[in-house]
């Protein structure tokens, strides 16, 4: 009689051949609440520094220095800067909080590509992958 136990299978060779995540969404579970969690923390605390309000009352006293009226310019100037970052830092905060419920979030525009979780993790309003934004940035 011949010994025709079959050896088990290591249990190794079961294993999904790609344990990567699905096509469906690039980044979803722990990652992507993780994600989430981040930008609504990063949009509440441009909400709470935004400064909105650092314009507002000032025009009040008189500076009949040219020069002081200079200064004052630029200082507006330089507010008025301060506050379209923050307000377009917000509004792609927004954006990607309401893309993370989507499987648009974490792919590319241009490329379609999934952007890796590393630099979502580091930028997770981005909307383009590294090599495409560099393109982005030469043109
Ligand atoms: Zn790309």
């Amino acid at each position: 009689m011949p010994a025709l136990t079959p050896s088990r299978p290591s249990g190794r060779a079961s294993l999904p051949h790609n344990p990567g995540p699905t096509h469906t969404k690039p980044v979803s579970g722990k990652r992507r609440l993780m994600l989430q969690t981040k930008l609504a923390r990063q949009r509440a605390l441009l909400l709470a520094n935004a400064p909105l309000s650092r314009l507002a009352g000032r025009e009040a006293e008189a500076q009949p220095d040219p020069l002081d009226q200079a200064a004052e310019g630029l200082e507006q100037e330089l507010a008025i800067q301060a506050r379209i970052r923050t307000l377009e830092q917000l509004h792609r905060i927004e954006r990607a909080l309401r893309l993370i419920r989507t499987q648009e979030y974490g792919r590319c525009r241009l490329c379609r590509q999934e952007i890796p979780f590393k630099r979502l993790a580091v930028k997770p309003d981005t909307i383009y992958c590294v090599p495409c934004l560099t393109r982005l940035e030469e043109e």
